[in-house]
């Protein structure tokens, strides 16, 4: 890339919808980014067009071999100001995602140039009422019309957006869980740790079979052992065990988080010991039993802090914190939306 955005405009826009009511991943925006890659020129023509289907061969490699990786992260409003926290934590795993895939890498600098051109022409999307935000799914896929297992020559990157709204309950409120010991979603050595549309394919029986149950959400295992707390559904896992935080440590199966690592961050600027380390189920279960494990909560971009209320650990349900979020998930997704929102300062840099 580096080169001119062209950009074609719409001829109409569409009518802004009332966010409140509408369900996640549904209402698209005006405009999206797009640009080619071939081995011959490598990433070109970077264009926003109008948001628009796509005409692609039925022999396309992505959908035959999964060539396909995307990011996730949101646009917020704060007064007349658009707000990204961290970008580049994104487009940065995005190049970690695709050169696991055997994907040629973007140039992030361009990546977030060319996102914010795009925002800057869609600001008026940026929903502003509580809890809601722009959320802005860049992604990769693999576009040559061939059948036949090995990297594709040519590419495409696009980043489209799409407006969401706040969480329907009140934030915070707890969601259940189900400890997956059957299926597993990644494995050390696999692609577990990018950030890939076949891990999310993988994860989808095991999501039926949690509903099913009654619950949210699974909580996932290692892939080797089935032993080892690895994340849950698409947020990584945090507990409190005696007053202090802990979260599974990185492993090569889990998908390393942005928030996963600003909670870190934010949690030892606000005083508490976190601990990074290999955490057994049964361990877990002990701690959950005696009460040293006073709360549990996933972290990710959707929801930032999402308390775990209810948890069924080899076929035995336990309620944590009276299925309340507790003290330490409140305090830390208070400071963190605040900073997120530009209503507290950023200590960190990470607002944009
Ligand atoms: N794990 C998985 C499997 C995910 O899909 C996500 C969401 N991207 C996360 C963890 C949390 O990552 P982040 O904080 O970057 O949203």
């Amino acid at each position: 890339m580096g080169q001119t955005i062209q950009i074609e405009k719409a001829n109409s826009l569409k009518e802004k919808p009332d966010v409140s009511n509408i369900k996640f991943g549904t209402v698209f925006t005006d405009y999206m980014f797009s640009s080619h890659y071939t081995p011959e020129h490598g990433w070109e023509t970077p264009t926003i067009t109008p948001y628009k289907n796509l005409e692609l061969s039925p022999a396309l490699q992505s959908i035959h071999y999964g060539q396909s990786v995307f990011e996730g992260l949101k646009a917020y409003k704060s007064g007349d100001d658009i707000l990204l926290f961290r970008p580049e934590e994104n487009f940065k795993r995005l190049n970690r995602s695709l050169e696991r895939l055997s994907m040629p890498k973007i140039n992030e600098e361009d990546a977030i140039k060319a996102l914010k051109e795009l925002l800057q022409l869609e600001k008026d999307w940026v929903p502003d009422g509580p809890g809601q935000s722009l959320y802005i799914r860049p992604f990769v896929f693999a576009d040559e019309p061939f059948l036949g297992v090995r990297p594709s020559r040519t590419y495409r990157f696009l980043i489209i957006l799409s407006p969401v709204a706040g969480y329907s309950g009140a934030a915070l409120d707890p969601t259940s869980i189900y400890v997956e010991d059957e299926y597993v979603r990644a494995v050390r050595g696999g692609i577990g740790n990018a950030k890939a549309a076949g891990n999310y394919a993988a994860s989808l029986l095991a999501q039926q079979k949690a509903n099913n149950l009654g619950y949210e959400q699974v909580l996932w295992l290692d892939g080797v052992h089935q032993e080892y707390i690895e994340e849950v559904g698409s947020m990584n896992i945090f507990f409190v065990r005696n007053g202090e935080i802990v979260t599974p440590e990185l492993n090569g199966s889990i998908l390393e988080g942005i928030t996963r690592k600003s909670i870190i961050e934010l949690a030892e600027y606000k005083g508490y010991t976190v601990k990074e380390e290999r955490v057994h189920i049964d361990d877990f279960l002990k701690g959950v039993q005696d009460g040293s494990i006073s709360e549990v909560f996933g972290a990710g971009t959707a929801a930032v802090i999402s308390p775990i209320g209810r948890m069924n650990i080899h076929d035995t349900d336990y309620i944590i914190n009276d299925n309340q979020p507790g003290d330490v998930a409140k305090d830390l997704y208070d400071h963190y939306t605040e900073i997120q929102y530009g209503r507290l300062e950023d200590p960190f840099g990470w607002v944009q």
